[in-house]
């Protein structure tokens, strides 16, 4: 999935769930592309843009570090990272995904450098998502721009 879904997606999680820290969930959310595509498409030290930070492995280490950090400051942090990681892996996975990384040796689709044919709108999760989204956004954008009286 393309960046809007991955930001578009925390967001309305914490519109339906109230309890949801959208800073926490954004951060879980753009956190697997924000680790993997660098070292891939950067950095070339990775056989492919999904790495260990679109694995279960990923999820669990950082959920770990996230509750070990804020657990006493923000109670509500962990599960909030928990559900933008995991509906970022959820998004993605229309397409090649390591879920078992490092435990399962994967063949990784070649990578041949970047190309706009990789990012074509292929899931319709993704589409039904972004619709939800703009239709959201525009709402809220409406209802908070009213002048105050
Ligand atoms: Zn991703």
């Amino acid at each position: 999935m393309l960046l809007p879904g991955h930001i578009a997606a925390p967001y309305l999680l914490s519109r339906v769930f109230r309890w949801i820290d959208f800073r926490f969930a954004l951060a879980g959310a753009v956190f697997p592309d924000l680790l993997d595509k660098p070292l891939a498409w950067i950095f070339h030290l990775t056989p492919h843009g999904r790495w260990i930070g679109h694995s279960l492995t990923g999820l669990a280490a950082t959920t770990l570090i996230v509750w070990l950090i804020f657990r006493r400051r923000a109670p509500l942090a962990v599960v909030s990272w928990l559900a933008g990681y995991g509906v970022h892996l959820i998004l993605d996975a229309g397409n090649f995904m390591p879920w078992f990384f490092p435990w399962v040796s994967y063949e990784w689709p070649k990578y041949t450098g970047f190309r706009w044919q990789y990012f074509p709108i292929t899931s319709t999760a993704e589409i039904i998502l972004s619709i939800i989204a703009a239709v959201w956004l525009i709402i809220s954008w409406r209802r908070h721009s009213r002048p105050m009286n």
